[in-house]
């Protein structure tokens, strides 16, 4: 079978590489024929080496499936399940914070994509504990946004806790921030602001609004903190979602949040020391939440508002592509035309197009 493989350590070595058939060594294992792989940006910076990776390895954790043989440990899950899988993999288990729960912080964590193979190619072997069952109405391609809605459900509802009627603003209109104003909307949110660029207004723009975002803010156009105060009449948002990594972004994250709001974030940001405004936020007793992957409860979640929402998810898909055009597309990954691209294998594309 063909992989997009990350060959070799440093700034490139990614290419479609032949990569050995996977097959189950452990009787906790399943092997899965994979369906759908979404990019996410941890895989262009595992290329350009911003992320670390241990080569040889296929690229890509944000994947769909289905089971096509299982080790005789599994009784959970049998060939012919739909699944989605946590990319927790190498969390070592008895560890202070593998034992509290959260696996996803473990420092041995080697997850699909950059630690073992990942899931831009044909097949994956995965332990079984990492699977969750896709719900029969959920499609393969967008059952395979479980992996970012895991990190938004986690983020949003179970760290920041969104409340019903919460105004909530979204900083930054990439396939985070979309999502961000999908769960807080679906949480019963009153009224969600997303932030954007220029680059925004012909797609991003368009399908957070078909998600749940009933204000949009162009920052490049508009002054952000003056249109925040006058959507809100002068109070400021409940909760401040932060997914633009942007330090001009999360400066003024303060002045945007009503006194006792909460501000939550989850956009890594170019720099370690980006600053804010301490005292405004101090005036204002904000709650701050700090956030990185997702717990395992949140996968559930995210299956089941992917079960029950009436909004179209799939809107957030604007390409299909094969991994023989992986270089254009990690080129243009900014792209202001792309929200989310999904890597379909060679055998099930034709009938995405
Ligand atoms: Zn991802
Ligand atoms: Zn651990």
């Amino acid at each position: 079978m063909r992989g997009l493989v990350k060959y070799d350590k440093g700034v490139g070595f990614v290419g479609v590489r032949d990569v050995d058939m996977p097959s189950i060594h452990h009787p906790d294992e399943v092997l899965i024929k994979i369906k759908a792989c979404g990019l996410c940006a941890t895989d262009v910076h595992v290329w350009k080496d911003e992320f670390r990776s241990f080569p040889p390895v296929v690229l890509g954790h944000e994947f769909s499936g289905e089971i096509v043989d299982i080790g005789g440990n599994v009784k959970e899950f049998k060939i012919g399940d739909r699944v989605v899988a946590e990319p927790k993999t190498g969390s070592c288990g008895s560890c202070s914070v593998c034992r509290e729960g959260k696996i996803q912080l473990c420092k041995h964590r080697k997850a699909p994509g950059w630690g073992i193979n990942g899931g831009m190619t044909d097949y994956i072997v995965m332990p079984f504990n990492m699977l969750h069952i896709i719900p029969d109405k959920v499609d393969y391609d967008v059952a395979a946004l479980c992996e970012p809605l895991s990190i938004v459900v986690h983020e949003v509802t179970e760290r920041a806790g969104v409340q019903c009627s919460d105004v909530v603003l979204v900083i930054g209109s990439g396939s985070i921030g979309i999502l961000s104003a999908f769960v807080a909307k679906s949480c019963g949110a009153s009224k969600v602001i997303i932030t954007g660029l220029n680059a925004s207004e012909s797609v991003r723009f368009p399908v957070a609004q078909s998600l749940g975002a009933d204000e949009v803010i162009n920052v490049e156009k508009d002054d952000v903190v003056k249109r925040v105060m006058e959507i809100t009449n002068g109070k400021g948002a409940d909760l401040i979602i932060e997914s633009s990594g942007s330090t001009q972004g999360i400066i003024n994250m303060p002045a945007m949040a009503r006194i006792g709001g909460r501000i939550t974030c989850i956009g890594l940001c170019k720099t370690d020391n980006a600053s804010l405004l301490w005292n405004t936020a101090m005036y204002k007793a904000l709650n701050l939440y700090f956030n990185f992957s997702s717990s395992y409860s949140a996968w559930d979640k995210a299956l089941k508002l992917m079960e029950t929402t009436e909004k179209n998810l799939r809107y957030m898909i604007t390409n299909y592509e094969s991994i023989d055009n992986w270089e254009k597309i990690f080129s243009s990954h900014y792209d202001e035309n792309a929200v989310k691209v999904m890597f379909i294998p060679e055998d099930e594309i034709c009938a995405y197009h």
